[in-house]
C-alpha cells in the first residue's frame, strides 16, 4: 500500500483522541486517527464511563424496584434479575455510541487506521493490524492520545482468575457472592456499588484512613457513612500485599491484620500510562518518574511536532479533562491559542447519592491557611429533593474571605453531577458566591441548595 501524509495523526480515539480528530478536521486539516479497536471511543466508551454508568442506572433502578418504591405507593412483586438482558442493553449503548463516532469521523472526513501504531526513526507512524501487516503513515504532526490501563501493586497478578480490573467486573455473568475491591476511589466506590445493588456482598479494602483520596474532606466522610449505610463494608488502613488465587475463591493479605477471603477481587488502585510499543523509549520522548509521557505549554513532547493528550500525560485522569487537552492542543496547532483551566476541572462520581466537586476543597484551603469562608445547606432544607424522596446529602460552596471569589464546591446529593455544573460556569467567570445568590433559581429545583449554600457562606440561607 502507498504512503500517505496527514496533516495530524493521532494515535489513540479515546475522548481525547477521536475529539481532537474533530476539532482538527474542524480547523481545515487532514487528520487520521489510529487506533487498535474497531470500536471507536477508547476506554470511557468501551469499557469505562458509558458501560458503567449504563450498569449503575441499571442496577439502580433494579434495587429501587425490588426495595424502594413502597414509599411512593407502588407495590411490586417478584421482582427477578436478567443479569444477561441487563449486560446486553450496557453492549448496546455502547456499540450505538461508537457507532455515532464512526459517523462523526465520515462526516469530518476523517482516516480511522485500525491497528496498533507506533512512531519511527522517520517521525512517521507504522500501524500494524491484527495479522502483523504494517503500513507507514507519514504526518506533519503526530498526537499521542493513547490513554491509560489498569494498574496493580506489588504481590497482585492481574492475570490470576478472579482477580480482576474494571473491564472483568463490567462483564461479571452472575453476581459473585462476595467480591472484594482493593481501593475506595472512584472505581472501588462505583462498581462496588453496582455489585451490591445486584445482590453481591461487598467489601473495600482501602490504604488510606478515608475513601476518595483527593475529594474534599467532608464529603468524603458522609460518602463513606452513607455507603456503609447501604450495605458496603469498608476496611480502611488495610494496606493489601498481596492476593492468592484457588478453586475456592481468593485470599487477600493484608500489611498487620487478617487476610480477607471473597469469591472475586476487583483491583482498583488506578490506572497507569499505556506507552507499551509506542516507541516512546526509542525516540526519546521524555517521561516522568510514573511512566507519564511530559509536556509543555503547548501539549508538545520534548520531540518537535510530536504531542500527548489525556490519561497518558500526568493531568487529571478524567474523559473531560482528555477531550480539553485534545481541543486545546490542535487549536495551538492550527491557530497558535488554545487552553485548559485546570483550576476548574469537574469530578463526578455517579453513586447513588451522586458526589461532585470543583476547584478548591475546604481541608487544602485550611492546609495552606488561605482565608476563606464556607457556606454548607442540607438537601433536607430543599422541596424538590424531599418530593423526590432524596433529601441526604449536601452542597458546600467555599469562597475567598476577602474577594468572596468562589474557590470550590463540593455536592453529595441528588444530580450532583449536573448540578455541579453552574458552578463550574460560575467559577470559570470568576462568580463570587453572592453573583450565584443573586441569580434567580426556579422553583422547585434542586439547583436552590446551590443557591442557599452560596446564601450559607453569607450566613443568610433561609431554608436552614
Ligand atoms: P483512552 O480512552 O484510554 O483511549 C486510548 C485509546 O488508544 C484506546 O482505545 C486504546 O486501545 C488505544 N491505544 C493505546 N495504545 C495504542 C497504540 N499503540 N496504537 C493504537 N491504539 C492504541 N472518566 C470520566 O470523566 N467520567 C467517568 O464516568 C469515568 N468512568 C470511568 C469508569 C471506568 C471503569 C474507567 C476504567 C475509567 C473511567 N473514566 C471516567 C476515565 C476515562 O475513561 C479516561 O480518563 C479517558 O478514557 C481517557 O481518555 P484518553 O483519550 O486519554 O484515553
Ligand atoms: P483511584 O486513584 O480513584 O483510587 C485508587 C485507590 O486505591 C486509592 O484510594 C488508593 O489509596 C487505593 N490503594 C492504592 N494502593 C493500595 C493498596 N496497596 N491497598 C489498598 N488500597 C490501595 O483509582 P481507580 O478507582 O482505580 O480509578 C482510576 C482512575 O479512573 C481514577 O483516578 C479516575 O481518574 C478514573 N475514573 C473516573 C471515574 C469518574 O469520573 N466517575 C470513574 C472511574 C474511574
Amino acid at each position: 500500500m502507498p504512503d500517505t501524509t496527514h496533516d495530524l495523526v493521532i494515535i489513540g480515539a479515546g475522548p481525547g483522541g477521536y475529539v481532537a480528530a474533530i476539532r482538527a478536521a474542524q480547523l481545515g486539516m487532514d487528520v487520521a486517527c489510529v487506533d487498535e479497536h474497531s470500536q471507536l471511543g477508547g476506554t470511557c466508551l468501551r469499557v469505562g464511563c458509558i458501560p458503567s454508568k449504563a450498569l449503575l442506572e441499571s442496577s439502580h433502578l433494579y434495587e429501587q424496584t425490588a426495595h424502594e418504591l413502597g414509599v411512593h405507593g407502588i407495590k411490586v412483586k417478584d421482582v427477578s434479575l436478567d443479569l444477561k438482558a441487563m449486560l446486553d442493553r450496557k453492549d448496546k449503548v455502547v456499540s450505538t455510541l461508537s457507532g455515532g463516532i464512526a459517523g462523526l469521523f465520515k462526516k469530518s472526513k476523517i482516516k480511522h487506521y485500525q491497528g496498533t501504531g507506533s512512531i519511527n526513526a522517520d517521525k512517521a507512524v507504522v500501524v500494524t493490524d491484527s495479522k502483523g501487516k504494517s503500513q507507514t503513515v507519514k504526518a506533519k504532526n503526530i498526537l499521542i492520545a493513547t490513554g491509560s490501563r489498569p494498574a496493580s501493586i506489588p504481590g497482585v497478578d492481574l492475570s490470576l482468575d478472579k482477580v480482576d480490573t474494571s473491564t472483568d467486573a463490567l462483564s461479571y455473568d452472575k453476581p459473585p457472592k462476595h467480591l472484594a475491591v482493593i481501593g475506595a476511589g472512584y472505581i472501588g466506590l462505583e462498581i462496588g456499588s453496582i455489585w451490591r445493588r445486584l445482590g453481591s456482598k461487598v467489601t473495600v479494602l482501602e490504604y488510606l484512613d478515608r475513601v476518595l483520596p483527593g475529594m474534599d474532606a467532608q464529603l468524603a466522610r458522609h460518602a463513606h457513612r452513607t455507603f456503609e449505610k447501604q450495605g458496603i463494608n469498608y476496611e480502611l488502613k488495610s494496606r493489601v500485599t498481596g492476593v492468592k488465587s484457588g478453586k475456592q475463591g481468593v485470599t487477600i493479605e493484608r500489611e498487620g491484620a487478617d487476610p480477607v477471603k471473597a469469591d472475586r477481587v476487583l483491583v482498583a488502585v488506578g490506572r497507569a500510562p499505556h506507552t507499551e510499543g509506542l516507541g516512546v523509549e526509542e525516540m526519546g520522548i521524555e517521561r516522568d518518574s510514573r511512566g507519564f509521557i511530559t509536556v509543555d505549554e503547548n501539549f508538545q513532547t520534548n520531540i518537535h511536532n510530536i504531542y500527548a493528550i489525556g490519561d497518558v500525560i500526568p493531568t487529571m485522569m478524567l474523559a473531560h479533562v482528555a477531550e480539553e487537552e485534545g481541543i486545546a492542543c490542535v487549536e495551538k496547532i492550527a491557530t497558535g491559542y488554545g487552553h485548559v483551566n485546570y483550576d476548574v476541572i469537574p469530578a463526578v462520581v455517579f453513586t447513588h447519592p451522586e458526589i461532585a466537586s470543583v476547584g478548591r476543597s475546604e481541608s487544602g484551603l485550611k492546609d495552606e491557611a488561605h482565608e476563606y469562608k464556607s457556606g454548607l445547606f442540607n438537601f433536607k432544607g430543599n422541596g424538590r429533593a424531599h418530593a423526590i424522596e432524596q433529601a441526604d446529602g449536601f452542597v458546600k460552596i467555599v469562597s475567598d474571605k476577602k474577594t468572596d471569589r468562589v474557590l470550590g464546591v463540593h455536592i453529595i446529593g441528588p444530580d450532583a453531577g449536573s448540578l455541579i455544573a453552574e458552578c463550574a460556569s460560575a467559577m470559570q467567570y470568576g462568580a463570587t458566591a453572592e453573583d450565584i445568590y443573586r441569580t434567580c433559581h426556579a422553583h422547585p429545583t434542586l439547583s436552590e441548595a446551590v443557591k442557599e449554600a452560596a446564601m450559607a457562606v453569607d450566613g443568610r440561607a433561609i431554608h436552614a
